[in-house]
């Protein structure tokens, strides 16, 4: 049975509804029917809440979870592996472990940190779907998940790039690499010229989402 505070005095189809309209007022602008996709999340998380599995309370805490992870979280394990040469060799080798340090919890499928170099740069992409480093990095935008983004970077990865405005000289290798369901990659983009002597979390502010995807660099200092 629902834990509805309503659903006493009412019968069991309309308290069911009920929850159902309250997280469908929320998750919805209400101007366009849901898609697809949505109903059948919908009929999942109703199912779910119906025979017990999780509430409503413990998914909207676990939403304010997922909420919480931005690049932000990305941009300060990047920063310090700017820093910190021994802390970025330790990340090479186990990343989940090592961001721990950091107090960062990136449990969950495996994530492999790829350095680029003056003549590698890594790019990102989950070719079958949308498997992103979330833990680190929150949700992946929607391009991301899109179809052009995911079929254009395997083939023509230097294109892509340029219209992120990213143009990189013909010297430096662009390697395009696939996240998987168990596996997936962070890029530690390169320290702009110009850092020395910044603090850690005055660099971590040049650390945007793009360049840990690697369809964009990390900003140059202003000034
Ligand atoms: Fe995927």
């Amino acid at each position: 049975m629902t834990q509805d505070p309503h659903a006493h005095d009412h019968d069991h189809d309309h308290a069911h509804t009920h929850g159902a309209d309250d997280f469908l007022a929320e998750m919805f602008d209400g101007d366009r029917p849901p898609s697809d996709f949505e109903v059948l999340e919908i009929a999942l998380r109703e199912l779910l809440f119906e025979k017990g599995v999780i509430t409503p309370a413990e998914l909207k805490e676990k939403i304010v979870e997922w909420d919480a992870k931005t690049p932000a979280i990305g941009a300060r394990i990047v920063a310090r592996a700017w820093v910190d040469p021994a802390f970025k060799a330790r990340l090479k080798q186990d990343f989940i472990e090592t961001v721990a340090e950091l107090g960062i919890d990136a449990r969950g499928p495996d994530i492999v940190a790829l350095e680029n170099t003056p003549t590698l740069h890594h790019v990102v992409c989950c070719t079958l779907c949308s498997c992103y480093p979330r833990a680190v990095l929150g949700m992946p935008p929607d391009w991301y998940k899109g179809r052009e983004y995911r079929a254009r970077v395997v083939v023509e990865p230097r294109a892509v790039l340029g219209d992120f405005g990213t143009v990189l000289p013909e010297s430096v290798e662009v390697r395009v690499v696939d996240n998987t369901a168990e596996n997936r990659y962070l890029v530690l983009p390169l320290r702009p010229q110009g850092t020395e002597g910044m603090s850690e979390a005055d660099l971590a502010a040049l650390v945007t989402r793009d360049s840990m995807i690697g369809v964009g660099l990390a900003k140059r200092p202003q000034g």
